[in-house]
């Protein structure tokens, strides 16, 4: 049984996101907990979100993933930033709990801006060990990143790192993103295996909690992150029919992040089925 799904938006509702999701075909989806640049996050209308639960629940859906805003950066070297990081994280967190623990909280580490990753491994596990508890419902997944610029997670030492300063009773895992994986310079394409039992040695594959499928406009190691259609970038259809069938990822939760409207989303969802 595969989960997949894809990025959709959650303005209209839990209710109607859930439905959309259901039109395509998808047992899993994931949705930005506010605007991607940031601001403030809309009321939750409990109702909504009891509908929304209940479909999930009668249609077999696998976790789901709730995506912080990008412009979130707990590694940043201006403390308000930090700050404002810090303050997202914690009222995304609480917010959450009213999904009951159904959603991941998936967040990019963030960019050190010159200070080293180093200090920016120190700042992000700070930020997080003061805005998540214990007794919040979700899980929070570290994404993997494709090392644009000075982006603290492009490497599995780096997100290691980042695990062993968090405080031991917070919930964490990872999300990997074939898209940043491959620009960040792991060759999924020729060692898909082998990439795998590096991710299981370095951090451990139980931490491996849920992928974002995206084929790649660049090559490997071009540390970029410019997302493509499922096989129609230097990823290829070939090695996606490889994650799908590979029993170490094939139940984890799988969502597109790839350029497409809610139809062509449909037609990836359909390929990757068939691949199954
Ligand atoms: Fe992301
Ligand atoms: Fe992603
Ligand atoms: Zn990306």
């Amino acid at each position: 049984m595969l989960y997949l799904g894809c990025h959709l938006s959650v303005s209209k509702g839990f209710e109607n996101m859930a439905k959309e999701a259901l039109s395509i075909n998808a047992n899993t989806l994931q949705f930005f907990t506010r605007n991607p640049r940031g601001g403030k996050a809309k009321d939750i209308d409990m109702d909504d979100v009891a509908r929304f639960l209940k479909i999930l629940d009668d249609n077999g859906f696998g976790k789901i993933v709730a995506h912080a805003p990008y412009t979130l950066n707990p590694c940043s070297k201006d403390a308000s930033v930090r700050e404002f990081a810090f303050n997202t994280m914690k009222d995304d967190m609480d917010r959450l709990d009213s999904l009951e623990g159904k959603a991941y909280y998936n967040f990019h580490p963030g960019s050190h801006v010159g200070q080293g990753s180093d200090e920016g491994i120190k700042l992000i596990a700070d930020v997080i060990n003061r805005s998540v508890k214990p007794e919040h419902k979700s899980t929070i997944l570290l994404e993997t990143m494709a090392g644009k610029g000075t982006e603290v997670g492009r490497s599995f030492e780096e997100l290691k790192k980042i695990i062993d300063l968090v405080d031991k009773n917070i919930k964490i895992g990872v999300c990997m993103d074939t898209c940043h994986v491959f620009d960040g310079g792991y060759d999924i394409v020729n060692d898909l295996d082998g990439v795998l039992n590096e991710f299981d040695s370095v951090i451990g594959l139980k931490y491996l909690k849920a992928m974002h499928i995206n084929d790649s406009m660049n090559t490997l190691g071009s540390h970029k992150d410019r997302h493509q259609k499922i096989g129609q970038g230097n990823i290829g259809a070939e090695t996606f029919k490889n994650i799908v069938k590979n029993s170490r990822l094939n139940k984890l939760p799988m969502c597109l992040e790839t350029p497409n409207e809610l139809e062509g989303y449909g037609e990836e969802i359909k390929l990757l089925r068939s691949f199954e």
